[in-house]
């Protein structure tokens, strides 16, 4: 299952230059050419399926199995201190290319990316309302 107009499956399928590090029969992975930081790698399922809410478990697990088998190398071969995993969904949350990918993103101690956002004490009172109705929604 691809899409034209995408440009992972352009990837996937040879037609569209990429840095691929990894491939298996269900998984692809390539160095992001807008990196975030030295070594930034994409692992990306074969089918294109849009984002978390429409991929099966099988290619999922897929991805993440690529993912466990990448990052110790990815670690290895540039002695990262750190890897952040980051999964977007939706241009809400700053997706921009509508073919499910996981991001590794290689870190170091001191280096320069910051958190996207500031965490601070919850509110517990709409914490407990929001664990009553997701779990409530969970086991429906
Ligand atoms: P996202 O914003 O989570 O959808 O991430 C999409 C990522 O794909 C961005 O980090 C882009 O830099 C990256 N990207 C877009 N086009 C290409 C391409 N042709 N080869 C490699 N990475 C790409
Ligand atoms: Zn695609």
């Amino acid at each position: 299952m691809s899409s034209n107009d995408c440009i992972f499956c352009k990837i996937i399928a040879g037609d569209a230059p990429a840095y691929k590090v990894f491939e298996d029969a269900d998984v692809t992975a390539f160095l992001d050419i807008f990196p975030w930081a030295k070594g930034h790698t994409l692992v990306v399922p074969k089918n294109h399926w849009p984002n978390i809410f429409d991929i099966p478990d099988d290619d999922a697990a897929a991805v993440m199995r690529a993912v466990r088998k990448i990052a110790p190398a990815l670690r290895d071969t540039l002695q990262a201190d750190g890897l952040n995993l980051l999964q977007s969904n939706g241009s809400a949350a700053w997706q921009t290319v509508d073919h499910f990918h996981m991001h590794l993103i290689p870190r170091w101690a001191g280096d320069s990316l910051v958190p996207p956002g500031h965490s601070a004490p919850g509110d517990h009172e709409a914490i407990e309302a929001t664990a009553k109705k997701l779990s409530q929604q969970l086991s429906d």
